[in-house]
């Protein structure tokens, strides 16, 4: 029993009874029998590492994906930055960055020497907005990372005519996005090169893990050497010279992922379908209860999306409620509903205010929005009466009369 029913009206942030005894957390992985078999398999055989397991996920994460060609790495920050090594990423060019993500998209330019340009969003959507892309485009600009913000993809139509007539490789940071689809087309084939993570809090996990996605055999070669020290292995020459042999020929770092991690992601990507179908009930609900709340506004689903709800976000209206989003996730909080708020927009972090110069009012809309957003609890294993306790909980807080 999860439920508590008395002090209905009082709050638990001053000391009412909480609509959960139990926390609500935003995002929870899910482990079942078979997961843990592929593991212990891994476990009893020869390869821990290096072994046949990483080269399978890639093979069926590129058919999941649709792409020619799928790279593993040992985090999503991996993926992101082997994405900039692939491109050529250097001291002088400029990355426009999306500024409403996690610090990881932007910092993955500063690795390579770059210098991320950081652009605003469209204020429905969260998403890259193509019309500050095209406004903050200079001879330097050499990438642009869209972010698939809470899983839904980005305009990749205005984004590849504006990388087409402007020569820039298009990213997509699509750590949110992974099973969802933008005019039928696949989230990791939407773009030159693709970024997804396999932490836990994700769609799919590996611990830690991450993979890029592309259809152009360059950018994968590159990276493959670029996971492992820089390191190729010519098979002709080796035979030639020995089997011991090898070269480095460019400074590269240990990104490698394991066969343990890669049997976990295998599994975990056979489910991935019905996991995403179960975010998006939850949505629904979601959307259904909001649609009529007042001061409670989700954000907005673009035409011809299949959005994957890594998190579902909602602005809340101060000068609708007369209590702020401040005040709300506090209370939501106390009611034992595990809010959470992303993100603090990149630009405002101190390291790049301190080293780029970036400074509050440089992208208005994020900042507006960051003052206002709030993820709620949305995972596969979230049962109807949690989406219930999450919205009675709203009810409750987002009454004035029972502050
Ligand atoms: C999770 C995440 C990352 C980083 O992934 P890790 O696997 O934690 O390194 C990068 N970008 C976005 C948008 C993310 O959500």
């Amino acid at each position: 029993m999860t439920r508590s029913n008395t002090g209905q009206s009082r709050l638990a942030l001053h000391g009412g009874s909480p609509i959960r005894t139990n926390n609500l957390p935003y995002g929870r992985q899910e482990i079942d029998e078979e997961d843990i078999a592929a593991v212990v398999d891994v476990l009893r055989s020869d390869w821990l590492t290096t072994g046949p397991q990483i080269a399978q996920f890639e093979y069926d994460f590129a058919s999941a994906t649709s792409a020619k060609y799928a790279v593993a790495l040992s985090s999503g920050t991996a993926a992101l930055h082997a994405a900039m090594y692939a491109i050529g990423i250097k001291p002088g060019d400029e990355v426009i960055v999306s500024t409403m993500t996690f610090a990881a998209s932007a910092n993955c330019v500063v690795y390579q020497g770059g210098k991320p340009v950081f652009a605003d969003v469209d204020s429905g959507t969260l998403l890259l907005d193509p019309d500050e892309v095209e406004r903050l485009l200079s001879d330097r600009t050499r990438a642009v990372v869209a972010v698939d913000y809470a899983g839904q993809p980005c305009d990749y139509e205005r984004l590849r005519v504006l990388a087409d007539k402007h020569r820039f490789t298009l990213v997509s940071d699509a750590c949110h996005a992974i099973g969802g689809t933008y005019r039928g087309v696949k989230v990791g084939s939407l773009a030159d090169l693709s970024t997804f993570s396999f932490h836990p809090v994700k769609h799919m996990t590996t611990a830690e893990g991450g993979m890029v996605t592309t259809n152009q055999t360059e950018f994968a070669q590159r990276m493959i050497r670029f996971r492992n020290h820089g390191i190729t292995t010519d098979h002709r020459q080796r035979d030639r010279e020995g089997s011991w042999f090898y070269e480095m020929i460019d400074l590269g770092y240990n990104y490698r992922i394991s066969d343990l991690q890669c049997a976990l992601g295998r599994s975990q990507l056979s489910k991935l379908p019905s996991s995403v179908i179960r975010r998006q009930e939850i949505a629904s609900i979601y959307d259904e209860a909001f649609a009529k709340f007042e001061g409670v506004k989700p954000l907005t689903v673009r035409d011809k999306v299949s959005h994957a709800y890594h998190l579902y976000v909602v602005k809340i209206l101060e000068a609708e409620l007369g209590i702020d989003r401040g005040q709300v996730f506090q209370a939501l909080r106390a009611e034992g509903i595990g809010v959470n708020v992303h993100y603090v927009p990149v630009h405002l972090h101190p390291f790049y205010q301190t080293k780029f110069g970036t400074s509050i009012g440089d992208c208005p809309i994020a900042e507006e929005a960051y003052a206002q957003i709030l993820s709620l609890p949305i995972f596969p294993a979230m049962s109807n009466t949690d989406v219930d306790d999450v919205v009675s909980a709203f009810h409750k807080v987002c009454d004035k009369s029972n502050w």
